[in-house]
């Protein structure tokens, strides 16, 4: 199988618990991604039933050292002390064809000892979600943690009502989050925080290998905003909301995590929320990057306390590289806007453009990949027959001729091929939409898995256009539309 490394398990103790996954009734292989799997070292592929047995949990993986990761986190503003993976295993690291250190982790494995009332299971709806939505973002280059498998356990899980259960299988760049940070602060432990940072330089940001001292501390936390800035402003590109952007769900390494709730937008509204945790809104769509930016600066008050000096000093310090979070996130947002639109690289009308748009597709009730879709089609093929095929999805068709004559101005893809390339790569023809993945987890859960393999094909080629890829990516009707999601 892979060659399992155990850096992690040589952090101070408190980071981490041993412990064993429960084995399952009856596992079964629903889905393993072979590509992903030869990546990260398989030679030779064993049969489903291993398969089934090693991402269940229910046989260790050869080299395993099964243990739950300590952190914080403070879930929906409110800080908790102790979380930690309560139904997550980390089994260890292998190195990927890059030579990247890749975690390998169960999820719904049983109960740890950070489950508190929980029973360390996951129903397949969930897991199913993740996989989709996980290797979706992954196909359109948006930086995310992978799916390496889902099996069912052949148990029920307890909820209202009773689900299958099932165990995903992820690969992260690392679980090292900003809750992570905030366990050791919270405990007042200064050790296992040093030891965190080092592995964090060590591990995803090797070039700052160089500084000392405070600026150690400040490189660190400049290149961990840089990265989540640049990771909001792709979310938003594609309409990804994710739904709970507590701290414990902010990677260190910039990646996705954590797949819960979350959702792609449809009809734009910046306002959009999907979860069903998520009374408040705190985490919709348009608040993602001042929400992103305050987890920083509470990754920042821990990292404070390792540097040396009066403490306004400090703080101011922190202070100014976390105000250019506004900067760097506006500059990866320029860029994801400039590709979508078909500008120039370097064009200082995207911003402007991209918002009024935004504001035509609010106005006209506009589907927002739809939209992308057809602008797209539109530079490629400039005329009536397009135009008329962007102008017919909005309610307010009026407000978009006056958008597209300013663009058609500006846009320069039509005439260079590169920029028309990067215009595709940056609209995709199909995300997983809500009622497709409904309908994919619905089937399943009553033993017909086809509709999750179909939908799965079309959404790892989220720019292929084929018939099946149109049917799966037709927005929702009236009477298909989910408005909620779960975890
Ligand atoms: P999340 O909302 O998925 O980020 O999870 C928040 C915390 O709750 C994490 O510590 C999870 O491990 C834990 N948790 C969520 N669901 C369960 C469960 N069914 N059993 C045990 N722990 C859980
Ligand atoms: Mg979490
Ligand atoms: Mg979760």
């Amino acid at each position: 199988m892979f060659t399992l490394h155990h850096r992690y398990a040589e952090l101070p103790a408190s980071l981490w618990a041993a412990c064993k996954p429960a084995p399952a009734a009856d596992p079964r292989l629903v889905v393993f991604n072979a590509a992903l799997a030869q990546k990260l070292g398989m030679e030779e592929q064993p049969d489903d039933a291993t398969l089934a047995r090693y991402f269940s949990g229910s046989e260790l993986l050869p080299g395993a050292r099964p243990m739950a990761l300590a952190y914080a986190g403070h879930q929906f503003g409110n800080f908790v002390p102790k979380l930690g993976d309560g139904r997550a295993l980390w089994l260890g690291e292998a190195f990927d064809a890059d030579g990247e250190r890749r975690d390998i982790q169960l999820k719904g494995s049983g109960r740890t000892p950070y489950s508190r009332g929980g029973d360390g299971r996951a129903p397949l709806g969930p897991v199913l979600r993740e996989y989709l939505v996980s290797e979706a973002m992954a196909a359109m280059g948006i930086p995310t943690t992978r799916a390496l498998a889902a099996v069912t356990t052949g148990e029920r899980v307890m909820r209202m009502p009773p689900e299958p259960g099932a165990v995903i299988t992820r690969v992260a760049a690392s679980h090292m989050r900003v809750g992570t940070f905030q366990f050791a602060a919270a405990r007042g432990d200064r050790e296992a925080l040093e030891a965190l940072v080092e592995h964090a330089i060590e591990r995803h940001y090797p070039a700052l290998g160089e500084e000392t001292g405070n600026a150690r501390y400040l490189a660190l936390f400049d290149a961990v905003m840089r990265r989540q800035a640049y990771l909001v402003a792709r979310w938003m590109g594609v309409g990804f909301i994710h739904g709970v952007m507590n701290t414990d769900n902010a990677s260190i390494a910039g990646e996705t995590i954590d797949y819960g709730p979350c959702a792609f937008m449809e009809a734009f509204n910046p306002n959009q929320v999907y979860s069903s945790i998520d009374e408040g809104g705190r985490y919709a769509f348009a608040r993602q990057p001042a929400i992103a930016q305050w987890n920083l600066a509470r990754l920042a008050e821990c990292l404070l306390l390792l540097m040396d000096g009066e403490e306004n000093e400090r703080v101011n310090e922190a202070t100014a590289v976390l105000r250019r979070f506004d900067e760097a996130f506006a500059e990866a947002r320029r860029q994801v806007n400039a590709d979508k639109l078909g500008l120039a690289t370097a064009s200082e009308r995207a911003a402007p453009l991209m918002e009024g748009l935004e504001d035509a597709m609010e106005r006209g009730r506009m589907d927002m990949t739809a939209t992308f879709d057809a602008l797209y089609h539109l530079a490629a093929d400039p005329g009536e027959a397009r135009r008329d095929d962007l102008l017919a999805l909005s309610e307010a068709p009026g407000k978009l001729a006056e958008w597209l004559a300013r663009w058609q101005g500006e846009q320069v893809a039509g005439d260079n091929a590169e920029r028309l390339a990067a215009m595709r790569r940056a609209n995709p023809i199909i995300i997983p939409r809500n009622h497709r993945v409904q309908e994919a987890i619905s089937a399943a859960e009553e033993g017909d898995y086809q509709p999750f393999y179909t939908l799965l094909g079309a959404v790892i080629a989220p720019f292929d256009d084929t018939p099946e890829a149109r049917r799966l990516a037709a927005p929702a009707t009236a009477s298909e539309r989910v408005l909620r999601t779960f975890c």
